[in-house]
């Protein structure tokens, strides 16, 4: 069993490096907010004091936090000067392309074998360490990589060289986005023509229609137990992060002069809800803006 750091408990980082502790791990590891860390140290993993602190006899390092500046900050100030020789290295934050290539190529020059491993699953994935992990990175990174991902997911799919991890990532995250707001616009319309939620759910989750956002993720209360409209729109997966990723889909399709008009659509709508406060809820919580409530 491997020495792991853990470097980003949040939302999902804190549920998968739990995974990896269930599985036998020696985990280390460490947040900004210490109650996090505190919980990993009750799940059976070690605490940090700091990033440096969970690196001396790491022979993996894992990386789980917000946005690419997070990922530059931490692998600048920490990773790359303080990981052992030979340690693996796994980021599975989702951030942009161009920082994922940089930091690799970073990595690579220092000696290190890393991979960019974003996921989709949510946190009920993460708990359940059902996961998709979408990985970029050479042949023997994937491979070496392959073992701890499984450990915290069912999917783990090579996408290709450095970066392309994230490159599926975003492409993923702009269907999730657009549909959303689709199955929003179609229940909320359903209720003003006095169209039970169930009955279509009924339908809907049966049909053409069918997706993700609606089986998984249902925007209305009922059908979908687990659902954050549930538990009144408590992220799951916030709205800021949705409208992060939204931004990096159309920052990866200008960058190929790619014209990507409902993604560009759908994240006007999901700035708009985030700037009226609703940032911290979860991303569905954006049906309230939809529906008029
Ligand atoms: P989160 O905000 O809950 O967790 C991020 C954690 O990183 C926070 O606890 C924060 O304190 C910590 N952090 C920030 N800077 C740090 C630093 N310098 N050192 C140590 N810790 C630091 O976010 P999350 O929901 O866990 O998402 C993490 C990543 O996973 C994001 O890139 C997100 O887009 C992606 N993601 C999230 C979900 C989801 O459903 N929440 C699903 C798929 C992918």
């Amino acid at each position: 069993m491997a020495r792991i750091a853990f470097i980003g408990l949040g939302n999902m980082g804190l549920p998968m490096a739990k995974n990896l502790v269930a599985a036998g791990h020696h985990v280390t590891g460490f947040d900004l907010v210490t109650s996090a860390v505190e919980a990993l140290a009750a799940a059976g993993g070690n605490a940090a004091g700091s990033a440096n602190e969970t690196l001396p006899d790491a022979e993996v390092v894992i990386t789980m936090l917000p946005e690419g500046r997070h990922v530059r900050d931490v692998y600048g100030s920490s990773i790359i000067t303080g990981a052992p020789a030979g340690a693996l290295l796994i980021d599975c934050s989702t951030i942009d392309v161009d920082s994922a290539r940089a930091v690799e190529a970073n990595a690579r020059e220092a000696g290190f074998e890393m991979v960019d491993a974003p996921v989709s699953g949510g946190t009920g994935g993460a708990e359940a360490g059902t996961l998709t992990f979408m990985v970029g990175g050479d042949d023997s990174a994937f491979a070496r990589a392959k073992p701890y991902l499984d450990a915290m997911g069912k999917n783990i799919v090579h996408t290709g060289g450095p970066g392309n991890g994230q490159a599926a990532k975003i492409c993923n995250n702009m269907i999730l986005g657009i549909s959303m707001v689709a199955v929003c616009e179609s229940f909320s319309m359903a209720e003003k023509l006095g169209l039970d939620a169930q009955k279509l759910f009924n339908v809907t989750s049966t049909s053409s229609s069918q997706c993700w956002a609606m089986t998984s993720y249902l925007p209305v209360p009922g059908p979908v137990p687990a659902s954050p409209a549930n538990r009144d729109y408590q992220a799951g997966f916030t709205a800021a992060m949705m409208a992060k990723d939204m931004n990096l889909a159309q920052d990866a399709a200008k960058s190929t002069g790619h014209d990507a008009q409902l993604g560009a659509h759908a994240l006007e709508m999901y700035e708009k809800f985030c700037e009226d406060g609703n940032g911290p809820l979860d991303f569905s919580g954006i049906y309230r803006m939809i529906h008029g409530n």
